[in-house]
């Protein structure tokens, strides 16, 4: 519940906003409210707008609603020129506050299938080829870039490589000697992704001696 001294500082807030219809500058609201700090207004100004006390705002798109990816059920409101920041939003791999998965997918794919044209690759050429193709709306930055190149790394696909020569302080990709297959029977080994794994136990019902999963895996 709201304190006497926010309650007032929300009711002055409400005047000052209905005298200035069309908006007000911080400025206008920190000389109206000079007992707040800066950060005071903001959640004062959000508390309102959360209560609906302010759709006046919204409905002339002075502010906007961004949700934050941390806390889906907690909605934020800013000025609405401002974008909002990649703590809030995510970043590049959030759309609409959902993890964007297809979108990982494609570019991962087009990094690879650059680096496999090129050969050889550096994290910069990479990073100006995609954003050449335009596939973000928002700006992907060169660890963005890496983030990407790095999960083809892990898989095996691509393999990274040092500078070379002097000049060379960027990192180089190229596709990968030596292919990690996606699995083998040797990778598979069932105990490693068994579902009972928590109840086998020697001697008892599910049991090493007893276990399907082996028979079968050892018949590869
Ligand atoms: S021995 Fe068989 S049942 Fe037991 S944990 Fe391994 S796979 Fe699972």
């Amino acid at each position: 519940m709201a304190s006497r001294a926010e309650k007032a500082a929300e009711d002055e807030l409400l005047r000052v906003f209905r005298q200035h219809p069309q908006g007000i500058t911080d400025d206008a609201l920190e000389a109206a409210l000079p007992q707040l700090g800066m950060q005071e207004r903001v959640d004062a100004v959000n508390s309102l707008l959360a209560a609906n006390k302010l759709q006046v705002l919204e409905a002339r798109r002075l502010v906007k609603s961004v949700k934050n990816v941390n806390n889906p059920s907690r909605k934020v409101y800013m000025l609405a020129e401002l974008e909002p920041s990649r703590e809030l939003t995510g970043g590049a791999w959030y759309t609409e506050n959902q993890f964007d998965s297809e979108f990982i997918n494609v570019l991962r794919e087009a990094c690879f299938s650059y680096i496999v044209r090129q050969g050889d690759a550096s994290l910069g050429t990479i990073a100006s080829f995609i954003r050449a193709k335009g596939f973000s709306k928002v700006e992907l930055r060169i660890e963005d870039i890496q983030t990407i190149v790095m999960t083809l790394v892990y898989d095996g696909r691509v393999d990274e490589v040092e500078p070379e020569g002097d000049d060379d302080n960027e990192d180089h990709y190229r596709p990968a000697v030596l292919c990690v297959p996606d699995s083998t029977p040797l990778t598979d080994v069932p105990c490693g992704v068994c579902p009972v794994v928590g109840e086998c136990q020697d001697g008892g019902v599910i049991s090493p001696q007893t276990c399907v999963y082996y028979d079968k895996w050892l018949e590869f």
